[in-house]
């Protein structure tokens, strides 16, 4: 077994390469290898069993090793484990998830979905989609996209396109035209105030005059998370979904929310436009569908959108769009039984409970330790803003390598949280109990009371 430890912990890093990192660091660090899970915990290589705070990335929301959603896999294993989705061929589970996404986003008036396999897709099929409406609908013109700065969309071209931090972008350029990103409404740190009304009025006004500048006509959608999760888990002011969803209407522009992190509970809503009161026209859903137990993503289309394409038959409307793995049986397998869970057990109602406790746990990090700025988020979705004085509210620079050495401490106190940047974050599966937050909790108050 020891031999077979070492083999794998020299060999991780030697034949792949892994996302997020350069290649030499990963090789410097040697990173965790997680070999068993149960529930709200994993175990690694070396028999470390720790709380999950990330919830694998956001997605394990029901848990870890849930028999309930092993057993429907391998219930549909034992019928047909593949079959394409292709011009309307299907397998049931993909019939069957498709009505039940609807029928949970009913309140959203989500009346298609198209499936995917994984957030990147649900979005590039998002912004396809909306392009190939604006055709159907007769006004070609319209092809631009706006987001926000520190918007996170995934990595296909098109959600690099429209991400908001340079970070995830300049390698990969030139990427498409006509995608313009406004400033995020984040009352921690914005040029313009920290009275959230103003704040919105602020960044509102920066969307209507680019609308303004670039010229109503051309612009397709506009895309956002309605929390912003890898940017830092940052929260708008309640007010600003709901004007940007007027906007939106003023000018046709379509809205497509993100929830690719958000949908299914995370923010304490079953999605997280719900939560501010607003009905996009479009959401991208992909995590914690499945809870990650086999990858899975969906692109919904209220009544408005989709009706685009019921007028008739032209070859506009043919979708040229489609991966091999679109209506996966085994994924809509793993859906259905995890969605099942989510609404039988309440887990947005457990996250909005569970975040609260965390957040009262950890805020007064942001008076007793030197280097935390704020503690903030909606529901499990909790980020620690780590800077280097709190006056000017200057991000550490990660490179001093502080946040990493806290969240090592916290690892070696039971919990696995997660550095990106100067910012560490939370996302726990959303059937965490007490004494689970609680571990979080003293993991990080220690973490942060050894850098001191
Ligand atoms: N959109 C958002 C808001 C995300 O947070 C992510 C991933 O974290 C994605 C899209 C991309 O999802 P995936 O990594 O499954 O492609």
């Amino acid at each position: 077994m020891l031999d077979r430890n070492n083999f794998l912990k020299d060999q991780n890093t030697l034949h792949q390469f892994h996302p997020m990192t350069h290649p030499l660091i990963s090789r410097e660090h040697r990173p965790q290898i997680i070999v068993d899970s149960d529930g709200c915990y994993v175990t690694d290589i070396d028999g470390n069993r720790m709380v999950d705070g990330l919830g694998g990335l956001w997605n394990v929301n029901v848990g870890h090793n849930r028999a309930e959603v092993k057993a429907a896999i391998v219930k549909q294993m034992d019928r047909i484990s593949y079959y394409s989705s292709f011009a309307g061929t299907a397998t049931a589970p993909s019939i069957e998830l498709s009505a039940r996404v609807c029928q949970m986003g009913a309140t959203e008036e989500v009346d298609k979905v198209m499936f995917s396999a994984n957030g990147s897709d649900a979005v590039e099929t998002a912004l396809k989609l909306a392009r190939q409406y604006w055709k159907l609908v007769g006004e070609p013109m319209r092809t631009k996209f706006i987001s926000l700065k520190q918007g996170y969309h995934g990595v296909h071209f098109g959600g690099l396109s429209v991400n908001g931090t340079p970070y995830y972008r300049t390698v990969y350029e030139p990427l498409l035209p006509g995608c313009f990103q406004i400033d995020t409404p984040w009352t921690y740190r914005n040029p313009y105030s920290e009275d959230p009304a103003e704040l919105t009025n602020a960044v509102i006004t920066q969307l209507e005059r680019t609308i303004y500048h670039e010229g109503a006509g051309t612009i397709a959608a506009f895309i956002a998370e309605p929390i912003q999760g890898a940017g830092g888990v940052i929260v708008p002011p309640a007010d600003f979904w709901p004007r940007l969803r007027a906007v939106c209407d003023q000018h046709g522009i379509l809205l497509i929310a993100d929830e690719v992190v958000t949908g299914f509970g995370r923010s304490g809503s079953m999605f997280g436009s719900r939560g501010w009161g607003v009905k996009p026209d479009i959401m991208c859903l992909a995590k914690g569908i499945t809870s990650g137990y086999v990858p899975l993503g969906a692109t919904t289309l209220n009544k408005r959108v989709a009706s685009a394409w019921y007028d008739g038959f032209t070859p506009e409307g043919v979708i040229m769009h489609g991966y091999t793995s679109t209506g996966h049986p085994l994924a809509c397998a793993a859906a259905l039984a995890v969605l099942d869970i989510v609404e039988g057990e309440d887990l947005p109602g457990n996250a909005a409970r569970m975040g609260e406790r965390l957040m009262a746990g950890l805020k007064p990090l942001a008076e007793t330790c030197s280097v935390v700025g704020e503690v903030r988020g909606k529901g499990l979705m909790i980020g620690l803003d780590f800077v280097s004085d709190k006056k000017t509210r200057t991000p550490i620079d990660p490179g001093t390598g502080i946040v990493e050495r806290i969240a090592g401490y916290a690892r070696e106190k039971g919990a696995i949280v997660r550095p990106a940047g100067s910012v560490i974050i939370l996302s726990p599966p959303l059937v965490i109990g007490e004494a689970e937050i609680d571990v979080i909790i003293d993991a990080l108050t220690y973490g942060c009371a050894r850098y001191d």
